[in-house]
């Protein structure tokens, strides 16, 4: 057992978010107990002693639409001209590097975006990967980066009609094996069915889709609506809007993660409302393609779960709430917003979302939780408490205060220097491939 204490312990559990000082006792993978640290001390004398120090106490961060594959990006030089829409960023970057990906690319791309979250604060993402030039075994090379780094992740392939028929089964496939294999574990990892979106996905694609997740019942991760292209090439396929023509095709539901959902009407809101689907807003990711900004106001004032995603736009998610809490502002003209609906997604919503996926809950400290838990070295200038804790994380907090991060029971991170895992080594060989990615690319 360890147990890990003696700082404010912000649990998120609602009703009783926030303590003074707190504790977190931890068997196997699992949080059994949370409380005053004096009462844990006296509870569990025999357990290890991880000793907070005064830092916050808090679970990791969570990330609910992620694209680790994404990595090699990073300073890249397009050969075209720059993109003008959304559909041009789509051609001229990302269906062009998902193309030249090898395996050994797909599992470098994944390691150093999976360190950074350790680094940051972040222990859950659900990934959503592409390699149509290496589908058959992605998912398994995306497990074995997650194990070996640590960190809970959430597999799925982005299926898609833009590679031919031969790779779009090979997507298919791809996910089954993955959600049959890690779906419903215990464990690291999961899986759901990635789709890529409406617009590369034909009637009979999305039928077969459907067809070959009926066997497996894991709903869907796809991106809905991201850019106006999408509604149009929904409304010229089907005569009508995204929502409505996946909600037809049986792809929405409880179990189903609709990304972005920035071009969607009043009635699409109440299609995602009666099915149930979940929603993950990213902010950052939004505004850097200038495709506009989600209704998520409207979206939670319907009922409809919307989560806090960055679409690989970065593994931090403290930055991911700072620029959603500024969208939100800037979008709705109101300077008042923000406050309730930013940690309604980042915390309780996430929550929510990675509950489907997982057989414990993630993102709060309470007994029968995973213990994924960070500890923030945030010396607060000004009173902290119950009412005020996300204005100290808004304005306060950032991924390198990060000082220890531990997921599942095992100390990951610890003084800000990882336990496990070579940094430099991995950043040097990620830099050899993908200079041989971009000579490709
Ligand atoms: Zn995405």
């Amino acid at each position: 057992m360890l147990l890990v204490g003696n700082g404010p312990l912000l649990s998120l559990v609602p009703g009783s978010p926030y303590q003074n000082d707190g504790a977190v006792a931890i068997s196997g993978a699992l949080i059994v107990d949370v409380g005053p640290t004096h009462e844990l001390k006296a509870r569990y004398p025999e357990a290890e002693w991880l000793d907070a120090r005064g830092m916050l106490i808090m679970p990791g961060m969570t990330n609910t639409h992620m694209h680790l594959y994404s990595t090699f990006a990073r300073g890249m030089a397009l050969k075209d001209p720059p993109p003008g829409n959304f559909i041009e960023i789509l051609q001229r970057l990302w269906w062009r590097l998902d193309k030249a990906l090898t395996l050994e690319d797909v599992y470098y791309s994944a390691l150093v975006p999976l360190l950074d979250c350790i680094k940051s604060g972040t222990t859950t993402i659900v990934d959503h990967h592409a390699s149509p030039h290496a589908v058959q075994g992605s998912l398994e090379i995306i497990a074995r980066a997650a194990e070996e780094t640590g960190v809970r992740t959430c597999l799925s392939y982005e299926v898609s009609d833009r590679d031919g028929e031969e790779i779009m089964r090979q997507g298919i496939e791809e996910n089954i094996t993955a959600i049959k294999k890690y779906r419903g574990k215990e464990g690291l990892l999961s899986a759901t069915f990635g789709l890529h979106a409406s617009l590369t996905l034909s009637d009979a694609t999305l039928a077969a889709c459907r067809e070959a997740e009926a066997d497996v019942d894991s709903g869907f991760h796809i991106h809905v609506a991201e850019g106006t292209e999408d509604v149009e090439n929904a409304l010229e396929r089907s005569g009508k809007r995204v929502v409505e023509r996946l909600a037809d095709h049986g792809i929405l539901g409880p179990k189903t993660i609709a990304a972005h959902c920035v071009h969607i009407t009043e009635r699409e809101i109440s299609i995602l409302k009666e099915t149930g689907t979940m929603v993950v807003h990213n902010p950052e990711s939004n505004m850097s393609n200038a495709v506009g900004c989600s209704p998520v106001g409207d979206l939670l004032a319907a009922g409809v779960p919307v989560g806090l995603g960055t679409d690989g736009y970065t593994s931090d998610m403290f930055e991911s709430l700072k620029v959603a809490n500024l969208l939100r502002k800037h979008a709705s003209g109101n300077p008042s917003s923000g406050w309730v609906e930013v940690p309604a997604m980042a915390f309780d919503k996430n929550s929510i979302i990675l509950s489907k996926f997982y057989t414990h809950p993630v993102g709060r400290l309470e007994p029968g939780a995973y213990a994924d838990i960070i500890l923030v070295n945030y010396k607060s200038p000004t009173p902290l408490n119950a009412d005020n804790w996300f204005g100290h994380l808004l304005f306060g907090f950032n991924g390198a205060l990060v000082d220890t991060t531990i997921i599942g029971g095992k100390v990951l991170m610890r003084g800000r220097e990882l336990l496990y895992l070579d940094e430099e080594a991995i950043a040097a060989k990620a830099r050899e491939l993908a200079a041989r990615l971009w000579e490709r690319f």
